[in-house]
């Protein structure tokens, strides 16, 4: 099994951080003008719809993202499991790459919570064409689940934070509007893919009936999340917010972070992308030691004994996470300076050669 330290391991104020954080793009602490924001944040009661900061968050992301209407949620994962309850009946089944979050790394909450079964298709890093999709759908015949919705995942987290082209994604969008499938969108980090494409998020958007973008990994902020889609699906949405336990009150404290992400955190996401290919290359040809090609903010690399490689790392002060027994993935964000990058580098080097010596 892989080990995979996270903060909920570690409870007490007596925890120093790592000098150099690269465990995920979530460990971003709220800049001081972040904060200032949320001092200054207007705010009501959100559940009755009178926050004036988390509707003019949801307005904003409309307006980003081309959809009539959206919700504030405390989570990604919360965005991802309210989309499939509103879109399936227990017992239907969703598409998805083997690789996606909702299926590993959401605690069986489409089970869980929605009663859904999940069928795969193998992407090639994560992307996967409408021959796949139509190949796993399901006969129509009672003894197979109903396929009802398919899942992709911008940028794909797990293969390497990859960018799914524009093309790809209307190939097997427009597959799946064809079969009567819900089209639903992980966009957890959906603007790194706009930076790195060039790809204005509508256009991405465009092509499904509900997508969502987390506000708590690039863009820095410390809660929240935004489900968007039609005025129907919104509505529907609401209601299990309620039943998932996401109705907030005053969140317009927490929805101004998420505004001034949006206003300030954006286009910033070309300096991650720039420390990601900046680390890949000073730490390639380091022996015994794979890398993996950079897409956006995330270097995936191989050793022999990965837990024991980040081990050896975090000694020095520099942090991974370990995403299986040969393989480390190193997230670069906010709050990682190109300097500190170039401290990593230098610590993996080191840990690398010290090993095969
Ligand atoms: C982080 C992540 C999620 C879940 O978002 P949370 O805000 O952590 O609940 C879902 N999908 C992908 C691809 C992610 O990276």
């Amino acid at each position: 099994m892989t080990s995979n330290r996270t903060s909920s391991d570690r409870f007490g104020t007596d925890v120093a951080p790592p000098r150099v954080d690269l465990f995920s793009d979530t460990v971003t602490r709220p800049t001081s003008a972040m904060r200032a924001a949320m001092a200054e944040a207007e705010v009501g009661d959100e559940q009755r719809g009178e926050d004036p900061t988390v509707n003019r968050l949801r307005a904003r992301v409309c307006e980003l993202l081309g959809t009539e209407d959206a919700v504030f949620l405390p989570s990604g994962t919360m965005c991802n499991q309210i989309s499939l309850r509103v879109h399936c009946a227990p017992g239907d089944e969703i598409i998805t790459d083997v690789t996606a979050h909702v299926r590993h790394y959401e605690s069986g909450g489409p089970a869980a919570l929605s009663g859904v079964n999940i069928t795969t298709v193998d992407g090639r890093d994560g992307v996967f064409s409408a021959q796949q999709l139509l190949a796993a759908l399901r006969p129509d015949d009672n003894h197979f689940p109903p396929s009802r919705a398919v899942v992709l995942e911008q940028t794909a987290n797990l293969p390497g934070g990859v960018v799914w082209p524009l093309d790809a994604m209307r190939e097997v969008c427009d597959a799946a509007q064809a079969n009567g499938l819900r089209r639903h969108l992980d966009g957890a980090r959906l603007f790194n893919a706009v930076v790195a494409a060039g790809v204005p998020a509508a256009d991405y958007c465009g092509l499904f009936d509900s997508v969502w973008i987390d506000f708590t990994k690039g863009l820095g902020a410390p809660v929240g999340a935004a489900l968007a889609g039609s005025a129907d699906f919104i509505r529907r949405a609401w209601r299990f917010k309620h039943q998932f336990g996401g109705a907030m009150r005053q969140s317009g404290v927490i929805a101004a972070a998420s505004l001034h992400a949006l206003d300030h955190h954006i286009d910033r996401l070309a300096d991650d992308h720039n420390n990601a290919r900046r680390f890949a290359d000073a730490i390639s040809g380091a022996p015994g030691l794979t890398v993996e090609p950079v897409h956006t903010n995330m270097v995936f690399f191989q050793v022999s004994d990965a837990a024991g490689f980040a081990d050896a790392t975090l000694a020095h002060g520099v942090r991974f996470s370990v995403v299986g027994p040969n393989r480390l993935r190193a997230v670069t964000h906010l709050d990682v300076t190109s300097g500190q990058v170039d401290e990593a580098a230098a610590v993996v080097r080191r840990v690398a050669e010290s090993w095969t010596a």
